[in-house]
């Protein structure tokens, strides 16, 4: 057996990351500290928003935008079927329908042509409310077309960036906009758990420009309490609080902050790590039969969080085979995503079954993910590439 095994995403965590952290652990505000503020301050100006509000996961960041959207009873939030169940269940969470809109096979995001239609002929008794674009494996969403169907239908956007940190895509003006700027969005929900573009250990955010509803976010994180006394019904004394909505403790710690504001000066650097590999794959793959890269889009850089390649459409019995033999190599490829309706929980509720959307599953059969992550190796992307090549050659020879 060659080499030890590769995750296909990994943390990566120096001595100086540690040394913060320990910092933290040796002053007196562990929890509710500085470093929460330095860390939001640094992701708005990496990312190019006016706010950012960091919570305890992608899970929590995505819940709190909802209901800061005004999500609950009676709504629908429109999302991909390609991604992690958070992105839906976010809807749950609020008391709303998710619904989903199918992927486009090319970019295996939401495809804005299907929203477009779906906007068109709802007619329920639920009102879409939002839709949460996912920016899948990092491609950049097609934003401008989801925005401005959005405006006319008067729903929220909500971007989960989860896997786009450090992505950028030029608008029609030819203006390079970042993922995370909310641009075309209200809002931009990003994760920091360990697999991801950086890491707080578990921890997330909402990136936004809007003043209100950053406001609503910083209430809702924490119980829905505020301080502001400019904003409060009445004024007991200096112990005086008023909790105005029902939020949560979504809370973030200066612990984690401090170690997400050291990884947040590393990542341009790790994002153009991460497409350089992507780049070798790309080369290595290129005009193989029965292999299809991921697609890049003009005008799109993207942070490759994941790199997905697909087996040609009639060789779905292979992606498993490809799927059993990279594991027996010590290489950790996974599926991203099986279809969030394909789920039971999903089936059960909202009767979705197999054919609702075909793009996303006929996708699922044929995807597989690639190990990514900064401090990988050119060889090791190479030694799991010619793995990959082997192993279509062998297929081919055999059948
Ligand atoms: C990771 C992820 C989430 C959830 O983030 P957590 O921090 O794990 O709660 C949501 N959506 C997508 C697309 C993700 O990849």
């Amino acid at each position: 057996m060659s080499g030890q095994y590769i995750p296909y995403g990994c943390q990566w965590i120096d001595e100086e990351d540690i040394q913060a952290v320990a910092e933290v652990l040796r002053s007196d505000l562990i929890t509710q500290g500085p470093m929460i503020q330095r860390f939001e301050e640094a992701l708005a100006e990496f990312c190019g928003a006016t706010y950012a509000v960091a919570v305890s996961s992608g899970t929590a960041a995505l819940h709190l935008a909802c209901l800061a959207a005004g999500v609950g009873p009676g709504y629908e939030v429109v999302t991909s079927p390609n991604t992690f169940v958070a992105s839906a269940n976010c809807a749950l969470y609020c008391g709303a329908v998710p619904r989903f809109v199918d992927i486009d096979p090319l970019t295996y995001n939401l495809s804005p042509g299907r929203m477009e239609e779906f906007l068109a002929k709802t007619s329920g008794p639920d009102i879409p409310r939002a839709v949460i674009p996912v920016h899948f494996a990092g491609q950049p969403c097609q934003m401008e077309q989801i925005w401005s169907t959005a405006r006319s239908h008067s729903l929220i956007v909500i971007e989960d960036a989860c896997h786009a940190l450090g992505a950028r895509w030029q608008d029609s003006n030819g203006t390079w906009q970042r993922v995370g700027s909310c641009s075309h969005s209200d809002m931009a929900v990003l994760s920091f758990h360990p697999v991801k573009h950086i890491t707080t250990g578990e921890g997330g955010a909402v990136l936004l420009n809007n003043e209100s509803l950053y406001r609503d976010l910083l209430d809702l994180r924490t119980h829905g309490i505020t301080k502001d006394t400019s904003r409060m019904e009445r004024n007991d004394g200096p112990w005086y609080y008023e909790m105005q909505s029902l939020g949560y403790n979504y809370r973030i710690t200066d612990l984690q902050c401090a170690l997400g504001l050291r990884q947040l000066g590393k990542v341009g650097s790790w994002v153009s790590r991460r497409r350089e590999i992507a780049a070798l794959y790309d080369e290595a793959f290129s005009g193989i039969q029965g292999l299809l890269p991921p697609f890049q889009m003009h005008g799109t850089e993207a942070s490759f969080h994941l790199y997905v390649p697909q087996v040609a459409k009639d060789l779905i019995v292979f992606r498993n085979e490809i799927f059993d033999k990279l594991h027996t190599h010590g290489i950790g490829t996974q599926i991203h995503y099986i279809p969030v309706h394909f789920q039971p929980y999903y089936r059960q509720h909202f009767g979705y079954s197999e054919g609702d959307f075909p793009m996303a599953e006929e996708y699922y059969r044929r995807c597989f993910t690639l190990p990514v992550f900064p401090s990988m190796k050119d060889e090791e992307v190479q030694r799991i590439a010619d793995i990959v090549l082997q192993l279509v050659a062998e297929y081919g020879a055999c059948g």
